[in-house]
């Protein structure tokens, strides 16, 4: 029986593939160093564990609000205002299973068939698929020479850009977008009244005491024409914990509270209760990584720049070097360099076309300073 059009417009996740190859190497006796998987190596914050198994004891095991437990979004409020001088409100905040999810909800809500949304490259990778599922086109914003034109993304709005979703500090990138470029891009939206969607998952990994600067703190304090989603997932190591949050205008956050309403319901309130422990030890927490993050992030920089050009990234996990100079007449593109480097150095990379963005690796240094060493060296031995 044929499955819906909308399922079959969605591409499955190529890093699934890649990362059910890297299986089968280590199920077949090979070592294989896994650059490619984007997670914190670090086990989750003690504290948080402590405070989850005590609320599962507890009886934390029931439906609970569909926006999230009252105590949290009190602590979230303290913590959005706190961090970047807003002014939000309880009710202008809702939980959801992971910034994942919360990005397809906001999806769901804002675009229908008809709509576009504004995806600039390189873009992780679920996004262009959400949109999709939404009804929505999404409308890549590629330039050769820059990883965020803002001339370019000017080029492709219309009067059916709905959204522009960006992504700072970046995956796979690692950098930034400037706050002179947020700002134009406020002006924009406010002008064609499009929204800007912000996916923060690595707002507490930045380097070189960099700070986080949100659109919404960028003198949008309304919200109107902002949505910021963040995760617990990667500043507090709770991948699989599957929790994340939206921060938007009141309107929004009602549209959002319907959908959830008939999805999910509500987040799982146990692990709620761990979201609240790694708040109260947010700045332990987040220096600890930060610390040791920027440390791996120059050593596996430095050792990369001895055979291919990289910038330095600003925060994440991630490098994003430009691989072009590696080509050979066996190897024609960077899907064909990544299956190399896998086969001959087993070592787990990705290409940036998976990012909608060819000629370029994504390395994960989420791993040890050990593995960094070795990893890259075993690549630059077979190139
Ligand atoms: N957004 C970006 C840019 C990511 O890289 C990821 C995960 O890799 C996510 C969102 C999803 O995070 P979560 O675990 O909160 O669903």
């Amino acid at each position: 029986m044929k499955l819906s059009n909308r399922i079959n417009s969605v591409s499955a996740s190529q890093s699934v593939t890649l990362a059910q190859k890297v299986i089968e190497l280590r199920q077949s006796g090979k070592k294989v160093i896994g650059f490619n998987v984007g997670e914190p190596d670090f086990d989750t914050p003690p504290e948080v564990l402590a405070a989850t198994n005590h609320a599962l004891y507890q009886g934390e095991t029931r439906y609970g609000p569909i926006n999230g437990i009252e105590k949290l979004r009190a602590k979230l409020v303290h913590k959005i205002n706190r961090d970047q001088s807003l002014k939000v409100e309880p009710a202008q905040i809702s939980v959801a299973q992971g910034s994942k999810q919360v990005l397809y909800n906001i999806f769901q809500l804002l675009c229908q068939q008809g709509d576009e949304v504004i995806v600039p490259c390189p873009y992780w990778v679920s996004f262009p698929e959400m949109v999709k599922l939404s009804g929505a086109t999404p409308v890549f914003a590629y330039s050769k020479d820059s990883f965020f034109d803002l001339e370019k993304i000017k080029t492709l709005i219309t009067e059916k850009t709905k959204a522009i979703i960006i992504n700072s500090p970046n995956n796979p990138t690692g950098m930034m977008i400037s706050n002179q470029e947020i700002e134009e891009l406020i002006k924009l939206a406010r002008k064609h009244q499009f929204y800007i969607i912000s996916d923060e998952a690595y707002e507490g990994l930045l380097y070189d005491g960099r700070e986080f600067q949100s659109p919404a703190a960028l003198f949008d304090k309304n919200f109107d024409v902002s949505i910021s989603v963040q995760s617990f997932s990667k500043t507090f190591c709770m991948t699989g914990f599957r929790l994340g949050y939206i921060i938007a205008n009141k309107e929004i956050i009602q549209a959002f509270n319907k959908l959830q309403s008939h999805l999910s319901g509500n987040v799982t309130p146990f692990i709620q209760f761990g979201a609240m422990a790694a708040l109260d030890s947010e700045e332990k927490i987040k220096t600890n990584m930060r610390e040791i993050f920027q440390k791996r992030r120059d050593l596996a920089h430095q050792k990369l720049a001895t055979f291919v050009d990289c910038l330095l990234p600003h925060g994440a996990f991630y490098l994003f070097p430009k691989v072009t100079s590696l080509y050979s007449t066996s190897i024609k593109n960077d899907i064909e360099l990544a299956e190399y480097i896998l086969d001959k150095a087993h070592v787990a990379v990705l290409p940036g076309s998976f990012f909608g963005y060819p000629d370029h690796l994504r390395i994960c240094f989420s791993t040890s300073e050990e593995e960094i060493i070795q990893g890259l060296e075993q690549i630059r031995s077979v190139l």
